[in-house]
């Protein structure tokens, strides 16, 4: 292993736009934290509505009629997309340095992120030539006429894609990689809290010989360069990640302009389902180690955790263990420590603000629950127990190292408590029925169900919300469509007259 950077150079601070490093018109730029610090790291070029309309017209232009982009071999956007996977593979100690250093997310599961970044990239490189048409057997008023009856899958044209802090570069790969296959064209607006490693990638797209204006990479705040992407009249798509409350925004801005596409990753409360026919300190380890994952900031965090009665307190007192054996705190870059800062001084506030919800509205707060030493967005981990379901800690996403840990007696009940909520991103069951663990996967109102295992990404398996956490799926083929229109073409055949 080459030796670790622990103070990557700050190479990119302005906008990508035609392929091009550009000032922002306004010549606003904004702050980028160290949230392990509190520290500054740069200034970034800050974009406004002026802005989006320029990247969103050099999106335009790249994919007129006629373009490179529009006239390339299918396979050509693929070996587009492995080179820029290579690229990223190549400069792997830099990036993850840079994500650690502005995301606070420790420097191995950073390295994990971006292995995995490179593997998704490579994944939809693959896909470029290889998703196609039907012919289908259209009526042909019996017999009376000759058809062929096609469909052709296009690309939809510029799409926005609106991404959140949390695991940004597995955000980004996981949008541009469809999207690029597809034959589509982007503006990507990247969250405040993590952009210098995605303005990193779009250096490495200028290198990897991507034609002007196809990327185009545009930071700045949502209020601003977000809502004017979500509002731009010249945009065919956007796909959202981000909160429920934004995403709602999104889909007013969407309908109150173009009615433009929408696809929509939003918040979650996942349940993670212990019964007690299964091996206890695996769960408990599982569930443990989903929760902490990156502080609890991520999606598919189990927010809920339902235990059955019968192993409810050895549950509880096991993760407790696990929890305080957790507090490794300090350097992000020790390859040992597991578990860093929140992202940002507001999200502290509003875990802490939670966490002494759950406290007033009677749950047990077995450990943790608060600040950690005097630098840096640090809150202890946390569980909670005895917690009833009209608790605001069982009912809201807790983006934080909180562990909320609920007693159930049945199957059928833990069934109906369980789809009582707002979200349906993902959900874990721990049994060693299969037949108990398959009738609670088909019962749950989840896009994704793991039995015996809790966060499972695999780039094969399709990944996206019921109910209020979204609609539409990152990850494996079903993404692709994501990105597609389905054009008809029926063509009658004239058999009349036909030379011998
Ligand atoms: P957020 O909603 O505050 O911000 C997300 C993005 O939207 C940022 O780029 C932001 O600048 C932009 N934005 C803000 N206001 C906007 C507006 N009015 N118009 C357009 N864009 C705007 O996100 P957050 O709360 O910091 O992120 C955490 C949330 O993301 C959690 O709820 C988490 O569950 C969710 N998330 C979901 C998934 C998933 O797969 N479903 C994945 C990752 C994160």
């Amino acid at each position: 292993m080459s030796e670790i950077n622990r103070n990557p150079e700050i190479k990119y601070t302005q906008l990508f736009i035609n392929n091009e490093w550009l000032n922002s018109e306004s010549g606003n730029t904004f702050e980028t934290i160290n949230p392990s610090t509190e520290q500054s790291i740069a200034w970034i070029q800050s974009a406004d509505n002026r802005d989006i309309d320029k990247a969103v017209k050099a999106a335009r232009l790249a994919f007129k009629r006629g373009s490179v982009w529009r006239t390339i071999d299918a396979s050509e956007r693929g070996r587009l997309l492995y080179r820029l996977a290579d690229l990223i593979d190549r400069d792997i100690d830099y990036l993850v340095a840079l994500i650690t250093l502005e995301t606070g997310l420790v420097y191995m599961y950073s390295m994990e992120i971006l292995s995995l970044v490179v593997k998704i990239i490579r994944y939809y490189a693959g896909w470029s030539d290889k998703f196609h048409g039907k012919t289908v057997p259209a009526d042909a008023a019996n017999g009376q006429q000759k058809l062929l009856a096609i469909t052709r899958l296009e690309p939809i044209g510029v799409c926005g894609q609106i991404l959140t802090w949390n695991l940004a570069q597995f955000s980004l790969a996981v949008k541009l990689g469809p999207a690029l296959a597809t034959g589509n064209v982007v503006v990507v607006k990247p969250a405040e809290q993590s952009t210098l490693a995605i303005l990193y990638v779009a250096s490495l797209i200028l290198e990897a010989g991507f034609p002007p204006g196809v990327v185009n990479i545009v930071p700045g705040y949502g209020q601003t360069a977000g809502r004017a992407l979500a509002e731009h009249m010249d945009v065919d798509k956007v796909f959202f990640n981000g909160s429920t409350h934004v995403g709602r925004l999104v889909q007013l801005a969407a309908g109150q302009s173009n009615g433009k596409r929408l696809s929509l990753e939003t918040g979650s409360k996942s349940p993670l389902i212990i019964f007690p026919d299964t091996d206890i300190d695996s769960a408990v380890l599982e569930a443990h180690q989903a929760t902490f994952y990156y502080q609890g900031q991520t999606c598919c965090k189990p927010g809920r955790i339902y235990v059955h009665e019968s192993i409810y307190n050895k549950f509880v007192d096991k993760s407790v263990e696990l929890a305080n054996k957790l507090v490794v705190l300090g350097n992000l870059y020790d390859p040992l420590t597991k578990f860093g800062p929140l992202i940002d001084g507001r999200q502290y506030e509003k875990v802490m603000s939670m966490i002494e919800t759950g406290v007033r509205e009677g749950a047990r707060l077995m450990t943790g629950g608060k600040r950690w030493g005097t630098q840096g967005y640090y809150i202890e981990p946390t569980v909670f127990a005895d917690i009833e379901d009209s608790h605001t800690i069982a009912r809201e996403e807790i983006f934080g190292p909180v562990q909320c840990i609920i007693k159930f007696s049945t199957i059928d009940e833990v069934i109906d408590r369980t789809n009582n909520s707002d979200y349906g991103l993902n959900a874990g069951v721990f049994t060693d029925d299969i037949n108990k663990a398959l009738v609670v996967a088909s019962e749950l109102q989840v896009g994704k169900v793991a039995i015996n295992m809790h966060s499972s990404f695999r780039v094969q398996m399709p990944f996206g919300g019921y109910k209020q956490s979204g609609f539409g799926r990152v990850f494996g083929k079903d993404c692709l469509q994501e990105y597609l229109e389905v054009k008809s073409v029926i063509i009658k055949i004239n058999d009349k007259n036909l030379q011998e």
